[in-house]
This record gives C-alpha cells, sequence and structure tokens, in this order.
C-alpha cells in the first residue's frame, strides 16, 4: 500500500502531520528499525537478503502524537509497525517496505506506584529492567523476569503474552495486567480501567494480549506488584530421567505448592550447566521458594519430601546459585548466526497427560535433521494441568543458503510434533511470521473470529501487517 506514493512525499507528509522532531529516516535509523531478533531476520541480515525498509520511524512521547501517527496512516492507508525492545523471537516485527515504524522508545516513564492497591501505572516503552529497578527502589517487584527483561519492554511483554523465570508462583503477562490504554486503528484511545476482578461482560485485556501490534498500539498499562519477598530458600535435586523429574514437578504443583521457580533441565542441558556436581545422564530440578519466610520453609520442605519420595538425589544450593548468577547470559544470537550456525530456542506447552510423549516426540523428530549439533529441552514454567518444554537446537555452520532451509525444517519438524501430539504451538514467543502456518490447527474456527475482529478493529488492515494471523483466506 505505502509503495503506491513516492517516499519522500510520504516522510514529508508524516513530518507536517505528527511534527518533525519526532520523525527519522536516516538509513542507520531505518537498518536498525527494520528487524526484530528472529533468527531468520538474522540470517538475512548477515546475508544481506533482509532489504525491505520502513519509510521513516517515529518516535512519540504522548498518546496524543501515537493518536496522530494512527490517524494519518489509517486515512492514507500505510502500515504502522510497532517496536518496543525488538527482542521479539518469532519475526513479529518486520516492516514492510514503506511502513512506518512507532518506535515506543520515548513513552518510558513509572507513571504512579500505589502501595496500598499494590499496583503500578506505566507507560508501554519503558524498558523491563527499568522497570523493575524502579519497583524494587521503593521495595517492591513486579514478579516478572524474562531472560530478556533488559532488551524488552512492558508494552512488548503484554504484545507477547510473555512469561518470565519465576511464572510459577507470580504468573505470566495475562495474570499481572491489570489495565491498559490502547490507541487504536483510527486513532481513538481506549482505556480499560484497572479492577482486582470483575464480571462486566468479556474481558477486552484479552484482546490486546499477545495481538503483537495488529489490534492496536498499547501506550500505558496498570500491573500487579508484589512486595519484595521476605525470605527466599533454594535447593535441587538430580533425577534419573526426565520424566522423573517431570513427575516431581506435577506432584508439587497439584497440592497447591507454586514455588516461583521450578526448572527441570534434561541429560544434555544438566551435563551443559551442571555437570560439576552430579554425573551421567542426571535431569536437574531447580527450586526456588519466596516470600514470607514460613511459607518459603514449609513449601522448600513440601518439595524436597515430594523429591526425595520419587528417587531425587538432593544436590543443594550450589547448582541453584549458579542458574541465578548466570541465568541472562546468553550467548549471542547474533554472533552464533554471523558464524552460520543455525540455532533457534522453540517454547510450546501441553498437559500433564501429552508433555512427556511431546519432549520426546519433538526431541526426535528434530534429531533426524541432518548435521544437527545438538537439540535439548527444559520444563520452566508448571502448572497444575501441565507445563511447558523449552527446546534449544543447533546444527553446524553450514552454506548460508542451505542455513536458511535447515532453520525451517527444524521449525517444521518441532511444529508438526508438538501438534501431533497435542501440544500448543508456543508457550510465550508469541506467533509473529514464524508461528502463522501453525495457526489454524492450532485454533481452528477460532482464525474467523479473530479475522472479524481485526476487520471490525482495522478495517484498512494498516496495524503491522503480516504478523499473527495465517495467509490464506
Ligand atoms: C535473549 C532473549 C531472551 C528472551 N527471554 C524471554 C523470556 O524469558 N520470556 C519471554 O516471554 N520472552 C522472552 N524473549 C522474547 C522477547 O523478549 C519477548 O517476546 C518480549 O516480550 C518482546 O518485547 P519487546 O519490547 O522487545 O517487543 P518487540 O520485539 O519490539 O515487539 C514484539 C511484538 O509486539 C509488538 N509491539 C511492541 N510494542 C508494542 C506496543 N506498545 N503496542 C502494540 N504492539 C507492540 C511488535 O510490533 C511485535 O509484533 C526473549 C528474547 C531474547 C532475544
Amino acid at each position: 500500500m505505502s509503495s503506491k506514493r513516492n517516499i519522500e512525499d510520504l516522510r514529508r507528509a508524516v513530518a507536517a502531520a505528527v511534527g518533525a522532531d519526532i520523525v527519522a529516516w536516516d538509513d542507520a535509523t531505518l537498518r536498525a528499525r527494520s528487524r526484530d531478533t528472529w533468527p531468520l531476520s538474522l540470517i538475512r541480515d548477515d546475508r544481506g537478503t533482509l532489504t525491505t525498509r520502513p519509510a521513516c520511524v517515529v518516535s512519540p512521547a504522548t498518546v496524543a502524537d501515537v493518536q496522530a501517527v494512527l490517524r494519518f496512516a489509517n486515512r492514507e492507508g500505510i502500515a504502522v509497525a510497532p517496536f518496543g525492545g525488538g527482542s521479539g523471537v518469532c519475526g513479529g516485527f518486520l516492516p514492510e517496505d514503506g511502513a512506518i515504524v512507532l518506535d515506543m522508545g520515548r513513552m518510558n516513564r513509572l507513571l504512579e506506584v500505589d502501595e496500598t492497591s499494590l499496583c503500578a501505572r506505566v507507560q508501554a516503552g519503558m524498558m523491563g529492567d527499568h522497570f523493575e529497578a524502579a519497583l524494587e527502589e521503593r521495595g517492591y517487584s513486579m514478579g516478572h523476569f524474562p531472560q530478556s527483561i533488559a532488551l524488552s519492554t512492558v508494552g512488548g511483554w503484554v504484545s507477547t503474552r510473555a512469561a518470565g523465570q519465576f511464572s510459577t508462583r507470580y504468573g505470566s503477562m495475562e495474570d499481572m495486567l491489570l489495565g491498559l490504554e490502547v490507541v487504536l486503528a483510527d486513532g481513538e484511545r481506549l482505556v480499560i480501567k484497572p479492577s482486582p476482578r470483575r464480571s462486566a461482560g468479556p474481558d477486552l485485556r484479552h484482546l490486546f494480549l499477545g495481538a503483537e501490534g495488529t489490534l492496536g498500539v498499547v501506550t500505558e498499562l496498570t500491573a500487579r506488584i508484589f512486595p519484595r519477598p521476605e525470605s527466599r530458600r533454594l535447593c535441587s535435586f538430580a533425577f534419573a530421567d526426565f520424566e522423573s523429574g517431570l513427575e516431581a514437578i506435577r506432584n508439587i504443583v497439584r497440592v497447591g505448592w507454586r514455588p516461583p521457580v521450578l526448572r527441570l533441565y534434561d541429560a544434555h542441558e544438566s551435563a551443559r550447566h551442571f555437570g560439576h556436581w552430579a554425573e551421567g545422564d542426571a535431569c536437574f530440578l531447580l527450586i526456588v521458594s519466596e516470600g514470607p519466610a514460613a511459607l518459603a520453609a514449609a513449601e522448600t520442605e513440601a518439595c524436597r519430601e515430594i523429591c526425595l519420595s520419587l528417587q531425587g538425589t538432593e544436590t543443594g544450593e550450589a547448582p541453584v546459585e549458579h542458574w541465578m548468577h548466570e541465568r541472562n547470559n546468553v550467548p549471542s544470537l547474533v554472533d552464533l548466526v554471523a558464524r552460520g550456525f543455525v540455532v533457534d530456542t522453540i517454547e510450546v506447552t501441553a498437559d500433564w497427560a501429552h508433555v512427556g510423549q511431546l519432549y520426546h516426540d519433538v526431541i526426535a523428530a528434530v534429531g533426524e535433521v541432518e548435521s544437527l549439533l545438538l537439540v535439548s529441552g527444559h520444563s520452566s514454567h508448571s502448572y497444575a494441568q501441565g507445563t511447558n518444554i523449552y527446546f534449544t537446537f543447533v546444527a553446524t555452520p553450514s552454506e548460508r543458503a542451505a542455513g536458511e532451509a535447515k532453520y525451517l525444517e527444524c521449525w517444521q519438524r518441532a511444529m508438526d510434533a508438538t501438534v501431533r501430539a497435542g501440544g500448543s504451538i508456543s508457550h510465550h514467543h508469541g506467533i509473529g511470521r514464524l508461528r502463522k502456518p501453525w495457526m489454524r490447527e492450532e485454533h481452528g474456527a477460532g482464525i474467523e473470529v479473530m479475522r472479524a475482529i481485526k476487520k471490525a478493529l482495522d478495517p484498512h488492515g494498516i496495524l503491522n501487517p503480516g504478523a499473527l494471523l495465517p495467509d490464506d483466506a
């Protein structure tokens, strides 16, 4: 749609509509805002084949700026792609040629902390680590610790339905989000007021949770906060196999214990991260309990009893301390891709009845890819009904052209095996462009409902076209 008009005219028109001081179109800015952290975009960027460029980047400072951009784009039929921190890993942000990028980074203020009702109001572009640090200064925490906390924004968390490392107690974004301010495609400002709970019709928060910028631009949110925990306890156990460890988690959560961290690594990952503390094929389960001292003590003891009763061997605090220290240090995907590796992580979810089989099926299916170096998995977010598995795959350096095909083959095999095993295709990274082909299998007729909602809210299709919804009619 944007290609219909001269790009220079478009830039001048945007600047006139929203103010020249918040619009940029120099090459460096356009390149920096042409992709997120989806490994396929990284591969293409590295090879020089990622050539699409937005027309300009607008950095709004106020809700009125966002409204002005959307009113203009809606009238002119120009695509708008919201950008948070760009840490998305599924291609949710990949603006088409001539699109307007809305970079939310200047809307980055903590607006209010309500210490009585335990909630905080924050602008969508605030970086996660800045938000958490500001809360911690006051004695609070959001309890949301994605590994990408320093790379992502609170608005991005809402838009991808993110989950943090402490989610088993504190929940994920759908549990944490109380209220929302969104600007719709026509520039209308929608405020969903925060409430501890209400029975007042469908819950509109869920329209924007995980919408990946396709239904509106999140400008502000109100999130739950917690007093910083009085006490924290760490323990770990080694199990003979992955199934026994899953059984321990299932038994812990089914009776109501909710240690924020319950992470079980398969033998491959255990050897990689915790080989220092055990030998052979041990599978490590890390447990962190926190809250009032009496609760953390009782929870730790109960988890210990369950793990020992299932033949776990206690391995102490050190493996958990090691994880706490290293948990956000991951090798840079950009560096690995530049070295030619085909690498990614795939997080899926299933109920307890299916998750064991799912784990084995995905490992077997991806394991058949030629010249695969490793495929491994861990469980990191658990519920009374089931858990997630977070797979990692790495294939050897290869001809660049073959790398792209190999990457897609790993994904195809993992997604197909997940669907066959009765799982859900994503636990917390979202859909972007990457998982669109499996959305119909995931949602069935729900896809038509989603299309109808999209048409109603964004009749001209300006909001992040290409993301989330499958391409077929
Ligand atoms: C090293 C690494 C570790 C990660 N660990 C985790 C993890 O532990 N848990 C987890 O859940 N995810 C994780 N992720 C994925 C990523 O950090 C999350 O998806 C995050 O929520 C994205 O936030 P962002 O601000 O970077 O959004 P972006 O990548 O900028 O955008 C994500 C999507 O949301 C849209 N969007 C962004 N802001 C807005 C807005 N204000 N309004 C409307 N739409 C918007 C974009 O258009 C895009 O479709 C990780 C990523 C990396 C690279």
